[in-house]
């Protein structure tokens, strides 16, 4: 269970106790020296071939938007609010590309007047309407078209195309439609996007999906003779939420898709195209704990139950209620104890039932005033939460730098 990317246990308890003590809890902690390592290692084993995007939506804390803005080239967002919240966090609109399969006309018109790099166009429904914007403000606007493959491999925890589905344009219609697209006059098609799943733990699946994206973009290239200047390729590197769950070995994904990657750049059409890696939770997640403290224990029935002071509320995801057909506890430790281990039920703060945080899961004896801390909280937290459900306080989310802790968390307010 230790991988590289884990600090050292009593070092992470030493900076997770005092983050509990300085600032409170319920409390997200990131720690940055994790996700330069992340960077480290997705540059040593795939930078060769990728450059790196990061996409917003599965952490948007403006701080740590920042920070990232040090180690990566290309941010993704999924909506206007997170447009600004990268643009006021330091990031240049030109680096930034927007997805998204309902975006609004002020959404379009807002991010094609901030001078967005290129626009992810999922329809040619969104294509005539952003073409009509920027006819209307005299503008032209790089585009790339998001791609849904006709399948996806077995082994992706969440698929976005091989099924009816909302995102991008179905492959099996881009011949028909790509021309009315390009003969658009005010956009301009640049590249291809493809991200149809995520939360993939089989390296041969990453790799075998990544084939199906070089085989479907190297099909339209060709039939309409484009020579890309982007293609992006969707991740779908998924994270070992679950004690059983295995991590992805980068240097195997490597290893075993270089050749095809190599094959396609040595072709004259793709000489000038950057590959882009679009990842959220891969880079970020690891480096996330949620530290939530025990308010109460009871025994029920014959059953051990610890009452914690965040829950669903504020870490959707660890409660099973986020796209999980059955609940399986999240990777947790109590904080600062390796003692004697006894089945717990974990449940957060709120009157409903659905609040848990885990099932019989096996941890040192718990009291009032313990610490848990969940791993793999740094993707899909606190923002994919219910935070006003019962009206708790926010949780605070504290940045650990260089054994420095600083507090970045957010108000109302910073919410777009
Ligand atoms: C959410 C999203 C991602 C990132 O997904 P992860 O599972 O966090 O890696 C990448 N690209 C697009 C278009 C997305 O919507």
């Amino acid at each position: 269970m230790n991988s590289p990317n884990t600090l050292e246990r009593s070092k992470t308890d030493r900076i997770l106790s005092q983050a509990a003590a300085e600032f409170g809890t319920p409390t997200y902690v990131y720690f940055n020296s994790i996700i330069q390592n992340r960077v480290e290692q997705l540059n040593r084993t795939l930078g060769q071939y990728f450059s790196l995007s990061y996409a917003v939506k599965s952490n948007p804390n403006p701080s740590l938007l920042n920070a990232l803005s040090n180690y990566l080239d290309l941010l993704d967002i999924s909506s206007i609010g997170e447009m600004q919240l990268a643009t006021n966090a330091g990031w240049p609109s030109t680096r930034i590309s927007f997805t998204g399969p309902g975006k609004r006309d002020y959404e379009l018109k807002e991010a094609i007047c901030a001078g967005v790099g290129e626009l992810v166009v999922e329809s040619p429904q969104e294509a005539y309407r952003a073409n009509a914007i920027c006819a209307s403000i005299n503008m032209t606007q790089d585009i790339l078209l998001r791609i849904a493959p006709p399948m996806v491999p077995k082994g992706f925890g969440d698929q976005m195309a091989g099924k009816p589905c909302a995102f991008g344009i179905d492959y099996e219609v881009v011949e028909e439609l790509l021309p009315e697209i390009l003969a658009l006059s005010h956009l301009n098609l640049v590249g291809l996007h493809i991200y149809s799943g995520t939360q993939c733990l089989v390296d041969e699946a990453i790799c075998e999906n990544y084939r199906q994206f070089i085989g479907i973009f190297r099909s339209i290239c060709e039939r309409f003779n484009l020579s890309p200047r982007k293609l992006i390729f969707g991740s779908g590197l998924g994270l070992p939420y679950h004690d059983s769950d295995k991590d992805l070995n980068l240097e195997n994904i490597s290893k075993n898709i270089s050749a095809d990657l190599i094959a396609m750049k040595s072709e004259p059409r793709y000489t000038n195209t950057q590959l882009v890696l679009e990842l959220g939770r891969y880079l970020v997640g690891p480096a996330g704990y949620f530290l939530t403290q025990v308010v109460a224990t009871k025994l029920s029935r014959g059953v051990q139950i610890a009452i914690c002071d965040g829950g669903m509320n504020n870490h959707l995801p660890a409660s099973g209620n986020f796209g999980m057909v059955i609940q399986r506890n999240y990777r947790m430790h109590k904080v600062g104890d390796k003692g004697a281990e006894e089945e717990t039920n974990l449940t957060g703060p709120l009157c409903t039932s659905i609040d848990r945080i885990a099932n019989k899961i096996l941890l040192p004896k718990l009291e009032p005033g313990d610490l848990i801390a969940i791993h793999n909280s740094g993707a899909y937290g606190l923002t994919a939460s219910p935070i006003h459900f019962i009206s708790h306080k926010i949780p605070r989310e504290i940045l650990v730098q260089k054994n420095q802790l600083q507090n970045i968390s957010r108000s109302w307010e910073s919410f777009p």
